[in-house]
Formats: structure tokens, C-alpha cells, sequence
């Protein structure tokens, strides 16, 4: 990509590590804000914020940005950074590649008027990224299912980027799968894909009996496993929720009923960071190169 120097990281956890070594070994000049205690690579400079900020051509925000406080998400910085007024200010010219901009927007007013441009609402950041969540979420089904997965009587609920991803990956490995949709083209597809298709409103449907299965993966963001729906499955049932929070579980409902319910946030910078870093750098990249900015 000609014309490019240098690259703010500001913020991140081990995804933002790999993709700052990643983005070095591409050639390009890397400086780092917050990332003091995360042992990084030699050659990748950190300054403060505004000198950063001032030496690089773009930056690049973590997802998600802030935490639940209004900080930084920055788990290796020696000190907090507020998100806010300030700190928008110091980044006002500055194309500024982000996740979740609403979040940013929220701290700060002020980052409405700015070059935002958010990698994950890009469809190959979602995709991809489907990928390392799948695998972790089948890594949690098998510390915590007694059974194999193998042979399992697996639903996956939602039929979108996970929901196809993971249907996949544990038909591969020999389970059962079940998938559910609203939509009859989603319907259609789990039917010729070789799955059990079911209808997620019939889940609700007490008419429809017991929800038997072993193992279920939620990836629908809205509340599908009530206590009526919990109530009718098997109790030895696990239950791994994947959707972004709220998500799709009454957890208190699971824990009176002794079911076993997971909320599994945030896998791919968990199981796959180095994969994770890969696949921001990459949709990044490709903003660029598609010149739009
Ligand atoms: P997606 O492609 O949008 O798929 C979501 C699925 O849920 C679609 O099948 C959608 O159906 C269905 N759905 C949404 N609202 C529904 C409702 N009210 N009733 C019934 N079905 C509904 O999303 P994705 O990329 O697969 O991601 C799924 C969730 O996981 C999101 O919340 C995402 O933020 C989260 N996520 C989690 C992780 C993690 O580590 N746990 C990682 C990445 C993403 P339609 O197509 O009919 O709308």
C-alpha cells in the first residue's frame, strides 16, 4: 500500500500484539499506546498517545474500544485512558479504524465529526471471524459435555455466519446437527446442507414437547431460551450461548434449573489471537486498498 508509514495501535489485548508484529513484518512502522506490559516485539516503538497519534498516517482502535467503565480496552497498559472529549480531540484529523464506532460515539460526541471507519461491520471481519469462534465454542462443548461430541445430538440456533460455520465444523466431527431459522431460504439451505432443520419460533412452542438435545450453541442475540423453553429440555443438557450480550439464555432461569448454561464471549481474541489479529489486519487492508477512505 503506497503512501502508508506508520500505524497507531491503541489499545488491545493479545489480537492487537499480533497484529502490531503482523503489520511490522509487512514493513510498515508500528507505534503502540497501552501496551506496556504486553512484552512487545523489538521494533515496534510506544509513545504517548498524542505523539503516537502525530507520527501516523492511520489509527487503529480495539474491539471492542472501551470498557464497560469508559476506559480503553487496554489490558497491558500500566494506566487507564479515559475514552472521552480528550481523547477524541487528540485524534481529531486522524483516520481512525475502529470497532463498534456507536460505542465511540457514545463516550464522545465529538467522534461523530471524525474519519471513523469500522472494520467490524465489514462482512469478511464476520465471516472470518466465525472461524475461531466455532472452534472455541467447541472447545468449551468438549471440557464441558460428558459425551463426545461425536454421535452428540447437537442444535445450533441461528443460521447466520456462526450458525453456518459451526454447523459445519461439528458435522465434520461427526455430530448430529440440528440448525434453526426463521426464514425459509435459511430453512432451505439446512435442509440441502445435509442438517435437521427446525423452525427457532417452534422452540418456544410448548406444543412442540421436549427440546432433546445434548448440546446447544445459541447464536441468536435475543432471548430464545426462556425459562419455558429451558424448563423442556433433557437436565444433563449444555447449553453454550455465543450471542453478544444480552444474549440469548436466562441464565438465572438455567441455574435454578440445573442446567448447564455458558456465556462465551469473545472467543476468537481467547482461543486464537494470533488468527484474530490476522483477520483485523486483513479487512483493514482491504478498506484501504479499496480506497474508499
Ligand atoms: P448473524 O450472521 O447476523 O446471524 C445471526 C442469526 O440470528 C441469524 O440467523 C438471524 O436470523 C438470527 N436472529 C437474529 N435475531 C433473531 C430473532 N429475534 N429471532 C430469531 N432469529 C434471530 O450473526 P453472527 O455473525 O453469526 O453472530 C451471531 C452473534 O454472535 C452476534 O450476536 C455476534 O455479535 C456474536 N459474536 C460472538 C462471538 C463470540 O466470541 N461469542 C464472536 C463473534 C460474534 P435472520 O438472518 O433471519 O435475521
Amino acid at each position: 500500500m503506497s503512501g502508508i508509514d506508520t500505524f497507531a495501535i491503541v489499545g488491545g489485548d493479545k489480537r492487537q500484539v499480533a497484529m502490531a508484529e503482523s503489520i511490522l513484518s509487512d514493513g510498515y512502522n508500528v507505534c503502540a499506546v497501552g501496551f506496556e506490559n504486553a512484552g512487545l516485539k523489538s521494533g515496534i516503538t510506544t509513545a504517548s498517545l498524542k505523539d503516537a497519534v502525530k507520527m501516523s498516517d492511520y489509527i487503529i482502535l480495539p474491539v471492542p474500544a472501551t470498557t464497560s467503565d469508559g476506559y480503553l480496552n487496554a489490558p497491558h497498559s500500566r494506566t487507564q485512558i479515559a475514552v472521552d472529549d480528550e481523547f477524541a480531540k487528540t485524534m481529531f484529523d486522524k483516520k481512525i479504524f475502529c470497532a463498534r464506532a456507536e460505542d465511540l460515539i457514545a463516550a464522545s460526541p465529538i467522534f461523530s465529526n471524525m474519519q471513523l471507519y469500522d472494520y467490524s461491520k465489514r462482512e469478511e471481519f464476520a465471516v472470518n471471524n466465525a472461524i475461531p469462534t466455532a472452534e472455541g465454542a467447541i472447545q468449551i462443548a468438549m471440557q464441558e459435555y460428558s459425551g463426545t461430541i461425536n454421535g452428540s445430538r447437537c442444535l445450533v440456533t441461528g443460521f447466520g455466519r456462526i450458525g453456518k460455520v459451526l454447523s459445519k465444523m461439528l458435522k465434520g466431527i461427526g455430530a448430529k446437527v440440528t440448525a434453526s431459522a426463521r426464514k425459509p431460504k435459511d430453512i432451505a439451505w439446512i435442509n440441502l446442507l445435509g442438517y435437521s432443520a427446525v423452525l427457532t419460533a417452534s422452540l418456544a412452542s410448548a406444543s412442540a414437547g421436549s427440546v432433546d438435545f445434548d448440546i446447544i450453541f445459541n447464536t441468536i442475540p435475543s432471548l430464545i431460551f426462556d425459562a419455558d423453553v429451558l424448563a423442556r429440555l433433557p437436565k444433563n443438557a449444555v447449553i453454550i450461548d455465543l450471542a453478544s450480550l444480552p444474549g440469548g439464555v436466562d441464565f438465572d432461569a438455567a441455574r435454578k434449573l440445573k442446567i448447564k448454561a455458558i456465556q462465551a464471549l469473545a472467543l476468537p481474541g481467547k482461543v486464537a489471537p494470533r488468527a484474530a489479529g490476522e483477520i483485523i489486519k486483513n479487512t483493514i487492508y482491504n478498506m484501504i486498498e479499496e480506497g474508499q477512505l
